[in-house]
């Protein structure tokens, strides 16, 4: 692959070719003039005085100059036009001076030294000091190695390839990820097998699925199981600042894992580079085109029967260039999903095998209450135990740390220090236990496993946790207006009681909101615009926001549904609050007296 690795040596041979050049125009020009600047000028008559008077030590004779030395201090020279003079010898040999022969103004070494040892060396300090410039321009440690050797080699980095000790048996859950990353085990067990058929093994195949799922775990788990070599690169480390230079790391890279196969290369967060094209004309990003072009040109380039697999992952898959996905590319889609009941329950058991756990901790409870909590959050959330636990100056990991924990990784850390009024204290308590009734009354609620008014670090003053049985796919009409019911409750406690509101529903609105216009423009649960979707989904595994995509006439009559859903909903919850109002009361003054409460105490309550 030497050819490849030609275009990066140009800006090389060219700073030493201008190095070159620069030397050879100091040397003829700045040198000697600096170096014979202590040379004296003197008429022939001086010449001849000197001589006579046995001043002088060695003659030079050139065709235009003498130049000669003092006897008394060798290093001055004196010089004088040649003059026609026939007893010229007789003089100089009657004054004992020699002559004839050359005469060297400095000493020779010391001349070499400072026109070429010199000049060098400063460069070279020049080249490196450039270089690491640019190398950190663009983000790249760039340690060892010979830098004047990498100086403008595109910032091209050696790949060295890990070998991880990542099995699949670490990566929890995700069964269906793990059986078909299966094949490409086995493939790169033996490519030969495969080879003697004729069969081509997939190139790539592509992990999909939102943030912290364990795509990143699940590739480097089919390396540890290959037991091969593993390169991971970010697609982010591709961009730089030069266009081109992504395309030759892009190349780098591949001429590399193909010296190494089998092996795997991973691609992390690939849609930073394989965006598609098309995006918008205002923002052409040459490079970034440059280095995806690279990218696909690679994959259909090399050898399939070779063993080298491209693992790439992305949470934006909609957004990849159509290019990157067809046959022959990253034909494979593999879906890392958030995990369900059990897969939570295991990936727990994982993390939980690397601390030291009570014999009694109840992995399911936690698994319940961490719904929608990702591989990554449950990882923490084990952590986060782990480190209570040393708080507490115990040795062991209980139920309570774990519970706790869930909350921290949740709702963020408990706030001791933030004190809130007696007053606000209670309104927070009112409104709580508004939430928390209002689903209570309503039949299809999940049921309320815990409500408290400990302030949280993520500015929440208090919440009520609700907790489905089992994981939930499908949410019917009644259920998404029962939450829209239950998101307001909080604000009809306060109205009820207070007689005013405050600040403090703003997330609850929000989320009524959300909910109320997803049932509209995206379930087609609104009896006026039926199943129309008048709004498409953006990211999906991000969060998902939505934009409109119907007129402005239809937006408005949208809006006005919302609102209309909204306080149907609202007067609802507020005619729930009124018919228990002694409840309301009763709970809300027990939830400031105990600032938490747990479900069963809540449904004690309520029920006696
Ligand atoms: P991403 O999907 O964003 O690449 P990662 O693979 O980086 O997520 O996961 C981050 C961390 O979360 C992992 O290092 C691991 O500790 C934990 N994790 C995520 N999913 C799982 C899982 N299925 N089993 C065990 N641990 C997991
Ligand atoms: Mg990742
Ligand atoms: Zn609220």
């Amino acid at each position: 692959m030497g050819n490849a690795k030609q275009p990066d040596k140009k800006p090389f041979i060219a700073y030493v070719i201008g190095v070159i050049v620069i030397m050879l125009l100091l040397n003829t020009f700045l040198v000697p003039a600096i170096v014979r600047r202590n040379i004296k000028e003197v008429d022939y008559s001086t010449f001849l005085n000197m001589v006579a008077n046995k001043q002088v030590e060695a003659v030079q004779l050139d065709s235009d100059y003498i130049t000669f030395t003092d006897r008394s201090s060798p290093s001055n020279f004196y010089r004088t036009a040649t003059f026609e003079d026939p007893q010229l010898v007789e003089r100089l040999e009657k004054a004992d001076c020699t002559f004839g022969r050359v005469v060297t103004e400095t000493n020779p070494i010391l001349a070499f030294i400072l026109s070429w040892v010199l000049p060098l060396v400063f460069f070279y300090g020049i080249g490196i000091f450039l270089s690491r410039r640019l190398m950190s321009n663009m983000g790249e440690g760039f340690g060892g190695g010979n830098p004047m050797m990498s100086f403008g080699k595109s910032g091209a980095k050696k790949y060295v390839p890990s070998t991880t000790s990542i099995k699949f048996q670490d990566v929890a859950g995700e069964e269906e990820a793990k059986q078909l990353l299966q094949e490409l085990v086995l493939y790169l067990h033996d490519p030969q097998k495969y080879a003697d058929i004729g069969a081509s093994c997939p190139k790539g195949a592509l992990l999909v699925g939102p943030p912290g799922t364990g795509k990143t775990l699940l590739a480097k788990a089919v390396a540890g199981e290959a037991e091969v070599p593993f390169f991971s690169i970010a697609g982010s480390e591709f961009v730089e600042m030069f266009v081109g230079m992504g395309a030759s790391k892009v190349r780098d890279l591949f001429s590399q894992a193909e010296k190494n196969a089998p092996c795997i290369v991973f691609i992390d967060e690939i849609d930073t580079i394989g965006k598609k094209r098309d995006s918008g004309a205002l923002s052409t990003n040459d490079e970034r085109e440059q280095t995806l072009n690279q990218l696909l040109t690679e994959m259909d380039g090399f050898d399939g029967s070779k063993g080298v697999i491209i693992l790439a992952a992305t949470n934006r898959p909609d957004v990849l260039d159509p290019a990157l996905l067809r046959p022959g590319r990253f034909d494979r889609r593999i879906p890392v999903e958030l995990p369900d009941l059990q897969g939570r329950i295991d990936i727990l058991k994982v993390h939980a095998k690397k601390i030291r756990v009570a014999y009694n901790v109840n992995f399911e409870t936690i698994a319940k209450t961490a719904a929608g909590a990702s591989g990554a959050d449950l990882a923490n959330i084990v952590n986060e135990a782990a480190l209570r636990a040393v708080r507490m100056g115990r040795k062991v990991v209980n139920q309570e740390d774990l519970q706790e924990s869930i909350e921290v990784v949740i709702a963020g850390y408990q706030k001791k220090t933030r004190v809130l009024s007696e007053k606000e204290k209670l309104i927070v308590a009112y409104h709580e236990i508004g939430h928390a009734l209002v689903a209570a009354k309503q039949s299809n609620s999940a049921p309320v496993q815990k409500i408290t008014i400990i302030p949280r670090t993520s500015g929440a003053l208090g919440y009520t946790l609700q907790v489905d049985e089992g994981d939930k796919y499908l949410m019917s009409k009644t259920e998404i207006l029962e939450k829209i019911a239950t998101f307001t409750g909080g604000r009809c406690a306060e109205e009820l009681i207070f007689g005013s509101i405050t600040t403090g529903a703003s997330n609850d609105i929000e989320q009524a909101t959300r909910l109320a216009r997803a049932m509209i423009t995206q379930y087609g649960m609104d009896d006026d615009f039926g199943m129309v979707a008048l709004s498409t989904q953006n990211n999906i595994y991000l969060g998902g926001d939505s934009t409109l995509a119907c007129s402005p006439e239809t937006a408005k009559l949208i809006d006005d549904t919302v609102v209309r859903v909204v306080r149907e909903q609202h007067d609802k919850a507020k005619k729930i609050l009124e018919d228990n109002i002694g409840k309301l009361h009763q709970l809300a003054k027990y939830l400031y007296e105990n600032e938490t409460i747990t479900g069963e105490e809540f449904m004690s309550i309520l029920e006696k």
